[in-house]
């Protein structure tokens, strides 16, 4: 870190003393109702990045490549505006770094944008607390969501644990409002304020750099997130509704990341979509499922690592250290779920679709905890949401909230076949099946000899077999369910 010169405070008396904006999982200057609340209230900026080591779960190793670029995107796009970003790592938890710069800055108030993971309240509600014990003015927003978990309740008072329900009463009072503006000019405090050096935070892989090749299919930023919106709304959001279980085809969004790192509000998409729609009713309603997801995450702190509903709790999940890997390189035998895992390594994102039946395929055929695959997720995708991810888990786990009942195992050929009909995917990211004939490329095991050896596989060598039978993995998990529930 270079060090600031001298404590001095940098503001006379008579200005209005600096705003800090904390920015956390906002990365973007639009519609950021911290920073605009910054600009309104006057005086000079301290626009600040904290890199939290003692968050209550530290980013995974993808989710830390977005973010090198995403602040890359965020101080080009502040000191395009004649600002800063300052970036700062302990020592010390957050909350001492902000104690450090407001004594630094003289700053008069504090703002950032509300994150909902029980943890993270705690410790937003304490630096509250201390900043205001100190006459510094501390305050947070709404910027991440378009319902405060808090706002939609039942009519007893509880917590909705159902999307539909959910979803039609957060619809029903919700004013989304218009999205605020980006600041056209950014003044921030002068002086020596010491920042660090992005590079030196090494959220970059080096030995191997595998973030650069992911890098090659995303554009991370605020810019990048518009392009992405404006894209999708142009052309591919006509056809969701219809073919958004595609993965052959790129009909969904892709805004996951961006919205998962905040360079995009759902309240912009929201009012995008606004002039139509019944054309995008579909896609909000998805949109509607990241919300639902955070008002478990608020309501269930434990949400990603405790399972949600009862009956569970003894099942006995087996620990295949090999299998696992087969899961997580895309050597199971079955090219739907290869395909997807294969995706995920390389670009660090998966269409939904295949999530569901890789998910499926760890729980129900591997038998393997869903915690496990919901950490190997953490950790390889860009977009890991602890909230998204976690619920999702659940749900396909059958112990969630809102579950797909346990009894539903997904059939990783039949899901191929159904949704990726011509096995274009699987063509695209398991290359090594790429000759064989739309009639067995979800089951490369039924063809006959000489188709195989025609494509140029040997199965076992060049494309492994079936590492689990279906039929019988699906009777195994189903008997584990039952005694499980019976247990309880
Ligand atoms: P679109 O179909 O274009 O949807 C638009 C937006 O809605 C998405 O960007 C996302 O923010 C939200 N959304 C869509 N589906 C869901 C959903 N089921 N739950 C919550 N939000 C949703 N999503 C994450 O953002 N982070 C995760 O860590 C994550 N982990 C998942 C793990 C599993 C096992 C499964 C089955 C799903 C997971 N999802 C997660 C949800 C979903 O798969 C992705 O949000 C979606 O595939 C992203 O692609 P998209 O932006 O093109 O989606």
């Amino acid at each position: 870190m270079q060090h600031f010169a001298h404590p001095a405070r940098i503001h006379s008396m008579t200005e209005q003393s600096p705003s800090i904006v904390w920015f956390r999982n906002d990365r973007r200057l639009s519609d950021h109702p911290a920073l605009h609340a910054a600009v309104e209230r006057g005086g000079p900026l301290v626009l600040l990045f904290i890199l939290e080591d003692d968050a209550d779960r530290v980013h995974g190793g993808a989710r830390g490549v977005w973010l090198h670029h995403s602040l890359e995107a965020l101080r080009a796009d502040i000191e395009a505006r004649g600002g800063r970003l300052v970036l700062r790592r302990g020592p010390g938890p957050a909350g001492e770094v902000i104690d450090a710069l407001v004594e630094e800055t003289g700053a008069g108030a504090v703002f950032w944008n509300r994150r909902y993971h029980e943890p993270d309240r705690n410790r937003d509600a304490a630096i509250k607390e201390r900043l205001s014990d100190r006459g510094i003015h501390a305050e947070s927003f709404k910027g991440n969501l378009l319902v405060e978990p808090w706002e939609v309740k039942t009519k007893s008072g509880t917590p909705y644990r159902v999307f539909t329900p959910f979803w039609r009463a957060a619809k029903e009072g919700l004013e989304v409002g218009d999205p605020l503006p980006a600041p056209k000019t950014l003044d921030c405090v002068g002086g020596n304020i010491g920042s660090d050096a992005l590079d030196d935070w090494d959220l970059l892989p080096t030995d191997p750099d595998w973030g650069s090749k992911m890098m090659e299919y995303h554009v991370p930023g605020e810019a990048g997130a518009k392009q992405r919106l404006e894209d999708f709304l142009d052309g591919p959001i006509e056809d969701y509704a219809e073919g958004r279980d595609r993965p052959d085809k790129d009909l969904t969004s892709r805004l996951s990341p961006h919205l998962a790192h905040g360079e995009i509000s759902p309240r912009s998409i929201w009012d995008a979509c606004k002039d139509n729609e019944f054309t995008s009713r579909k896609f909000l309603t998805e949109i509607g499922w990241r919300e639902f997801s955070y008002t478990l995450l608020y309501f269930n702190p434990k949400l990603a690592t405790q399972n949600f509903a009862d009956g569970y709790d003894t099942m006995a999940w087996d620990h295949d250290a090999q299998a696992f890997e087969a899961w997580t390189k895309g050597k199971t035998g079955y090219p739907f779920v290869d395909a997807g895992m294969r995706q995920l390594w390389e670009t660090g994102w998966m269409h939904n679709r295949v999530r569901m039946v890789v998910a499926s395929f760890l729980i129900k055929h591997l038998m393997i905890d869903w915690r496990d695959g919901e950490d190997w997720f953490w950790d390889t995708l860009l977009e890991a949401d602890l909230a998204s991810n976690a619920a999702s888990w659940q749900w396909v786990a059958g112990t969630g909230a809102d579950a797909a009942p346990y009894f539903r195992v997904f059939n990783p050929f039949g899901q191929g076949e159904k949704f990726d009909p011509n096995g274009d995917y699987v063509r695209k990211w398991v290359p090594e099946l790429k000759r064989l004939p739309k009639k067995y490329i979800h089951q490369p095991w039924t063809a006959p000899k000489p188709v195989l050896a025609q494509a140029g596989i040997a199965l076992g060598k060049t494309y492994p077999n079936p590492i689990v039978e279906h039929k019988q993995a699906r009777e195994r998990v189903l008997a584990a369910y039952k005694e499980a529930r019976e247990a309880a």
